[in-house]
């Protein structure tokens, strides 16, 4: 489903930090936001997710106006840094929790959870409880619950960012995997260029609330836009 972002201003008091952002997500891309920290990629997400009201602009998903959308309307699924789990239920529970919700049928249920725990390799934890789960098995279970509603738009701000280098990488490589499985349009937050290089379809780059350019890692890494990008992304030497 393509998301498409028109013109979005947004201020917190006087400071504007996202300024006229325009960026077009393709349909079932893997597309990384990449930039500094604080230069306004978990207030667009957010924005795109419903969570944030833009002062102006537009966003439309799938060609529908989503602007003023209730969140639970806009059929996106969020996973964040610091994942809230539901301490007190177990890995099967969890991820069973949004069909739940939407009142679907025991069997179906049953059947969903045990299929979205296989995707994302915990299929041996389904009793288990968050606590009793590493920090990589905690996001992996994050992602399943993300998933478990089929969302159109799976919207991901920094998932693995407080994860060591080494389990960061092995998720990095995973979610290429699952993506390339479930093919949803995902968007991935990131301020590690290396990470949105490796793994992204598109990557749009985002500093002090504007778009300083946006293309397939290629087209950035090679042809940066401006002196900017390029030191942002130049050679990690
Ligand atoms: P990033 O995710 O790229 O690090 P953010 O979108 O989190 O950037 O933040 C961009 C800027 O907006 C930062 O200066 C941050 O302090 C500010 N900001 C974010 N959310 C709020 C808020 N709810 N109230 C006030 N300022 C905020
Ligand atoms: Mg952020």
């Amino acid at each position: 489903m393509t998301i498409e972002v028109r013109n979005i201003n947004k201020s917190f008091g006087d400071t504007p930090v996202l300024r006229d952002v325009s960026t077009t997500v393709e349909s079932g891309s893997l597309t990384a936001l990449l930039g500094p920290s604080g230069g306004g990629k978990s207030t667009l997400l957010r924005v795109i997710a419903g969570l944030e009201q833009p002062d102006s602009g537009t966003v439309r998903i799938s060609g529908v106006d989503a602007t003023r959308m209730a969140p639970q309307r806009r059929n996106v699924g969020f996973v964040f840094q610091h994942y809230a789990a539901f301490k007190h239920m177990t890995v099967f529970n969890n991820v069973a929790f949004g069909l739940q919700v939407r009142k679907r049928g025991k069997q179906e249920v049953r059947r969903r959870v045990t299929e979205l725990l296989e995707l994302v390799h915990l299929e041996q934890m389904a009793n288990r409880y968050p606590a009793q789960l590493s920090g990589g098995q905690r996001q992996r279970m994050a992602l399943a619950r993300a998933l478990a509603v089929e969302p159109e738009v799976l919207l991901l701000d920094e998932p693995f960012g407080a994860l060591d280098a080494q389990v960061r990488k092995e998720l990095r490589a995973w979610l290429r995997r699952l993506h390339d499985e479930v093919h949803v349009t995902t968007v991935f937050v990131t301020h590690d260029q290396e990470e949105a290089i490796e793994i992204a379809d598109s990557i749009v780059v985002l500093a002090n609330g504007v778009v300083e350019q946006a293309g397939s890692p290629h087209d950035i890494y090679d042809n940066p836009a401006n002196p900017f990008v390029m030191r942002f992304l130049g050679p990690v030497t």
